[in-house]
């Protein structure tokens, strides 16, 4: 990899990171109810943090960890999601092997399109760990967002070859229905384990995970979410008591972003289904 391609990344991971520290703001002022604009605070004293205690990663790692004014620890919650925010573009970008001097609009398009899934897809994550509870406000942007996508490739794909498409598999009927088709079995699982075995946020999350990735993809990515969760959760039904539920002592949504991302980078399509 040359140079211009490693500034170029170095650039993407730069997106990331400001965007995670946006979405850390975004996290805390929907659980507290405050308003999206407006200054930041310390959480601690209450203070209006100045401009260069914003920058990202960067003030963390000088201020170490702690508020300037009154010392209070920083939550590692903060770099890390812009960290991780900053590798996840950084993949998108290679997985489209995407180039501004080479590609074209559309692809462009698809490129912001993949970061705006995976910035919610991560937001999910961090406030279904921290609160055990998925914000419908989330899932719903996350299914428009998916839906409109689907619906633009499928538009693309049915052009003459003029419009060829860039991506690897072509959307196709199935596709159109994977979000409600994927989602039926857990919003099932919610109705008749009355909420004790799924949450039905964990439904609408498949829903616009399903509609991102396509029927082959979506499915794929739920197996790997309960592949994934298996150990876990074995773990905690050995060590903690019988009243044990997965709903109540694991959050599902992680398992489940996990899933996707390993069906999204890897392209995995486990049943080997072909429409
Ligand atoms: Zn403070």
């Amino acid at each position: 990899m040359d140079g211009y391609h490693l500034v170029l990344l170095a650039l993407t991971f730069v997106l990331g990171v400001s965007i995670g520290s946006f979405v850390n703001v975004l996290i805390f002022r929907l659980r507290s109810g405050s308003r999206l604009t407006g200054r930041s605070k310390c959480m601690s004293c209450g203070r209006t943090l100045t401009p260069w205690m914003l920058i990202p990663l960067f003030s963390f790692c000088y201020q170490r960890g702690k508020c300037a004014y009154c010392g209070a620890r920083i939550a590692l919650q903060y770099p890390l999601v812009e960290i991780i925010l900053g590798m996840l573009y950084v993949v998108i970008a290679l997985v489209h092997g995407y180039d501004p001097l080479q590609t074209s609009v559309s692809q462009t398009f698809f490129v912001l399109g993949d970061m705006v899934i995976w910035t919610t897809l991560l937001a999910v994550t961090v406030y279904d760990l921290r609160h055990k509870i998925i914000p419908d406000s989330f899932s719903l942007f996350l299914a428009a967002t998916a839906g409109m996508l689907l619906l633009v490739k499928w538009k693309l794909g049915i052009l003459p070859t003029a419009y060829l498409p860039f991506w690897e598999t072509m959307p196709s009927w199935i596709d159109l229905l994977a979000g409600p088709l994927v989602a039926a079995p857990f919003a099932l699982l919610w109705f008749f384990s009355g909420g004790r075995a799924m949450g039905l946020g964990d439904a609408k999350l498949v829903w616009g995970i399903a509609w991102f990735l396509g029927f082959a993809e979506g499915i794929s990515s739920v197996i790997l979410a309960f592949w994934v969760a298996f150990f876990p959760s074995l773990m905690l039904l050995l060590l903690r008591s019988k009243h044990f539920t997965m709903k109540s002592e694991i959050p599902f949504a992680p398992f489940l972003v996990a899933g996707a991302f390993l069906a999204y980078v890897f392209q995995i399509n486990i049943l080997n289904w072909t429409f």
